[in-house]
């Protein structure tokens, strides 16, 4: 496993291998655990060559204390990646991937970045768009791998890849979840003990949800939701939206033929969870 601190060092190690082989490619905000591995893994059985990038992206983050306090454990990430099949970690400083000058470029998803987290995080997509477009540009991966728990970023990628016709393509994965439900997260190394016992209840109550789901209306289910969390001591509800699976539209009444997707995000203490299910 080759460990590449800068642009230029992964496109010289690339170059050599570009050619007849295929690159899968996942790319991440390190801390990694499980829910990375099985990104990993996916994508070891489809490609010749494995990359795995590790980069806390500056801007897409709204909250300052947020992107301080972001765990940061190359070390660890490093260890970890030798246990899987990872050819190259690319770990490259902010300024080398914005070339002294760390913005984002501005972008337009169709409508799918106004939706739950572009509606509560400013500038979150934009942030996103541009640090995967540029990592896309070095990398130049035959397979790029996201998973569902950031269902909004997968379907925001698609979109990228499709209207700047990015030879890329992007394999979404499903959610990596603790045993006892919760999503598997960076941030959860940050929850107190009370609040990493508190946060299975989001998972619970989107099962509970689903199968609310089958019987009764959107509203019903939405009405129901926000009690529950009402009634919740320690957790604090952002949002709970029910969403079509592909224009991430919120729904008043449901469709035949249509498929949708239940998505939490709510707060433990300082610590921002999220989380969706699939609910048809
Ligand atoms: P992050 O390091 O949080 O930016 O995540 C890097 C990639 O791993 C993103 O595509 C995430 O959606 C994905 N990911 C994070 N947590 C999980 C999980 N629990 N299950 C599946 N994929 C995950």
């Amino acid at each position: 496993m080759l460990v590449c601190l800068t642009t230029q060092s992964l496109k010289n190690a690339l170059i050599k291998k570009r050619k007849n082989h295929s690159i899968g490619f996942i790319p991440t905000m390190g801390a990694l655990h499980e829910g990375h591995l099985s990104l990993i893994k996916e994508a070891e059985k489809a490609n010749d060559i494995v990359v795995v990038s590790i980069f806390v992206n500056p801007t897409q983050f709204d909250n300052k204390e947020d992107l301080k306090k972001y765990p940061r454990t190359l070390t660890q990430d490093k260890k970890l990646l030798e246990q899987v099949k990872c050819d190259f970690v690319f770990a490259p400083s902010a300024n080398d991937i914005y070339k002294n000058n760390i913005h984002s470029s501005k972008f337009t998803f169709g409508g799918l970045e106004h939706a739950m987290e572009g509606k509560f995080r400013d500038g979150h997509f934009d942030g996103v768009g541009t640090i995967v477009k540029r990592l896309f540009e070095i990398v130049e991966p035959t397979n790029a791998y996201f998973g569902e728990k950031d269902f909004q970023q997968l379907q925001i990628i698609k979109k990228l890849v499709a209207s700047f016709k990015i030879p890329t393509n992007i394999v979404g994965c499903e959610i990596y979840r603790e045993e006892d439900g919760l999503a598997m997260s960076s941030r959860n190394t940050r929850l107190t003990k009370t609040h990493r016992a508190a946060a299975p209840f989001i998972y619970k109550t989107l099962q509970e949800a689903k199968i609310r789901f089958e019987t009764e209306s959107a509203s019903r289910v939405d009405t129901w939701v926000h009690e529950q969390f009402e009634k919740h001591v320690s957790l604090d509800l952002e949002y709970f939206e029910i969403a079509n699976t592909n224009t991430l539209k919120t729904i008043s009444r449901k469709r035949k033929g249509s498929k949708y997707r239940g998505f939490i995000a709510a707060f433990a203490g300082k610590i921002r969870l999220i989380d969706n299910i699939a609910l048809n």
